[in-house]
């Protein structure tokens, strides 16, 4: 099996940034953000990331500010948190260079048993497990495994599978070949099992049940959030307001919100002693992790000129800075492209 499906992968595989050079540190940038992020949003923002940051010394000298604008596009700024604070405990502790051995790897802030496992397995060529959600769907399947893989003896199982499939000389492309399996071929709707190079050791695809693979629970409940947000412009710049802490958006950057209008209105007068009228603009929907926000938008006029030195947690940004030098939400993106779409009337 391990044959037939590295051979597939160097016929097959899809040419991707992260795989041209793999270096310990390119190979830990690229999986964490490939966590929960899709590999069309990745590639260019990790081209650029390397771009900014080309070694684990740059990003360890940066400052959490210019990492998380960095990540701006990617959502869920904890990761990138965690890949700095991880940057600097690896310069730290261990000589700039990525433990060797699994259980350092796994004291690193932010690195669980996958990351930890890509990294050894396809930097350093580690027989070592990686087990992301294409590993455990094509495994689960291969075995007709009937347990909800979450549970942890279900994925010490899956764990101690893989671990005996590796092949000792190939581990980095072995590990690369089933996560390239789980994304292109075994996809959790209508598999292609027959272009799949190991469908005669699958035992779903005999007994046709593929797609009922993995087990899973109940998903988690969505949760609708409806927001208000102000858009104000002054010539080439737009005002922002910082996520406070504690909120899911925490610490980027978006045009002021509240959960009504009005109540960004009052906040913005507060903090500015200009009233904003309000035109309806638009409506935004985006969606982080189990939260589905709808966000009402509106271009605000103020009352009075709004000074440029602002309090703390507001301030004037240009667009294209957006994501450059600013971290925003992609939240933000969005209003911003709403406004290039409808241009102030001029009366
Ligand atoms: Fe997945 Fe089908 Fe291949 Fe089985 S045969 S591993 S279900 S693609």
């Amino acid at each position: 099996m391990a044959r037939r499906l590295l051979r597939w992968y160097q016929r097959s595989h899809r040419k991707l940034p992260w795989r041209e050079h793999p270096t310990p540190y390119s190979v830990w940038v690229s999986e964490v953000m490939l966590q929960q992020t899709r590999v069309d949003t990745v590639v260019d923002k990790y081209i650029e990331f390397l771009r900014r940051f080309p070694t684990l010394e740059t990003l360890a000298a940066a400052t959490t500010e210019d990492v998380v604008t960095a990540w701006s596009g990617l959502g869920y700024y904890r990761r990138a948190r965690s890949l700095h604070a991880g940057a600097r405990a690896v310069l730290e502790h261990h000589g700039g260079e990525f433990p060797r051995d699994l259980d350092s790897a796994l004291d690193l802030p932010g690195v669980g048993p996958y990351t930890a496992g890509a990294v050894l397995s396809i930097a350093y060529n580690q027989p070592t497990p990686a087990i992301d959600g294409n590993v455990e769907r094509v495994v689960t399947r291969l075995l007709r495994l009937g347990e909800d893989p979450r549970k942890a003896d279900v994925a010490r199982k899956v764990r101690t599978t893989v671990a005996e499939w590796i092949p000792r000389k190939d581990a980095s492309s072995f590990n690369q070949a089933l996560m390239e399996l789980g994304a292109t071929v075994c996809q959790p709707r209508s598999p292609r099992c027959n272009v799949c190079p190991i469908s005669e050791n699958c035992l779903a695809k005999q007994e046709g049940d593929a797609e009922s693979f993995p087990r899973k629970p109940r998903a988690q409940k969505i949760l609708p959030v409806t927001l208000h947000a102000v858009a104000v412009q002054r010539g080439q710049k737009l005002l922002l307001q910082r996520v406070d802490e504690g909120s899911f958006l925490r610490g980027l950057w978006l045009f002021p919100f509240d959960v009504s209008a009005e109540a960004v209105q009052d906040h913005l007068e507060e903090a500015t002693s200009a009233r904003c009228s309000l035109a309806p603009l638009g409506t935004v929907r985006h969606a982080i992790t189990f939260r589905r926000i709808t966000l009402h938008t509106y271009r605000g006029t103020p009352s009075v000129r709004i000074p440029t030195k602002l309090p703390d947690g507001l301030g004037w940004f240009r667009r294209e800075d957006f994501g450059r030098t600013v971290a925003v939400s992609s939240l933000a993106l969005k209003v911003a492209k709403l406004l290039e779409h409808s241009p102030v009337e001029k009366s």
